[in-house]
């Protein structure tokens, strides 16, 4: 079964939203979830995680010593490690993809200024930040991990076409999508959805997942276009559907 471990400060904040919906129905199923409360790690009556930071500046900083000891509380499994992080490497679908298929994840939530550098070499820790902004604990980054990695399970999501054709997938944003009313506000479904031709709907699909992700993904249209060069002589633009 696919395991996340969480190292927290604060473990009451899981399974949190994961305990609802699709994940919450496949949780001790498909998956399985345990915290690791770094607190139980700490130094003294306090239990004290953190210190100033060498050198001076604001803020705390989470102990080495400290994490490092409730990293090696786990046995290991084999499992990824990650420390979640700003300066990390941008989480994408791809890292996502390969994650679930692994066995699980250990997830390091940092707090205050973040984590002793040393420990992040000496346990050989991938960074991964979820975006360009600062949240105030990794445990709300973790949570995004864990959900995009728990829905890709075998049998976590209704049909398994639905991850396939899903945004970055295949490197391109997803096609618009529609349901009833057939009429909203004066805004008709597309034809083409309600004709019944699947080569027609799925050629329409396509042409507007290419431009919507020209317009509003540029670097993603970008890779895109240079790994579908189009055919000798023409220049690759989103595509036309008959
Ligand atoms: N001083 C750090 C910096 O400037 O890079 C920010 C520390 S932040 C207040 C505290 C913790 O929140 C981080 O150690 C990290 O675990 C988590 N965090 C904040 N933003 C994140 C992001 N974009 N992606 C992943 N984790 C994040």
């Amino acid at each position: 079964m696919w395991r996340a471990s969480v190292i927290t400060l604060y473990p009451e904040m899981f399974p949190g939203p994961l305990g609802q919906s699709l994940a919450g129905r496949a949780l001790g199923d498909s998956w399985a979830l345990d915290t690791v409360p770094l607190r139980d790690f700490g130094h003294g009556r306090h239990r004290a995680v953190d210190d100033t930071p060498a050198g001076g500046g604001p803020g705390m900083v989470l102990r080495a010593d400290v994490v490092a000891r409730a990293l090696d509380s786990l046995s290991p499994d084999g499992r990824p490690r990650l420390v979640l992080s700003p300066r990390g490497a941008p989480l994408d679908q791809r890292r996502v993809r390969s994650l679930s298929a692994g066995p699980g994840v250990v997830l390091l939530c940092g707090r205050f200024e973040g984590v002793d550098e040393r420990v992040i070499a000496s346990r050989h820790l991938e960074e991964v930040s979820i975006g360009d902004y600062v949240l105030s604990g990794g445990e709300l980054a973790a949570l995004v991990i864990m959900d995009a990695c728990v829905r890709l399970l075998e049998g976590v999501m209704g049909k398994t076409e639905s991850a396939v054709s899903e945004s970055f997938e295949n490197g391109l944003l997803e096609y618009p999508q529609f349901t009833r009313p057939r009429l909203f506000e004066g805004q008709a479904v597309p034809q083409v959805l309600l004709d019944g031709d699947h080569a027609r709907i799925a050629a329409w699909r396509q042409e507007q997942a290419e431009k919507q992700t020209a317009l509003r993904r540029p670097d993603l249209w970008a890779s895109y276009a240079a790994s579908h060069p189009p055919p000798a002589g023409r220049t690759k633009k989103p595509r036309e559907s008959p």
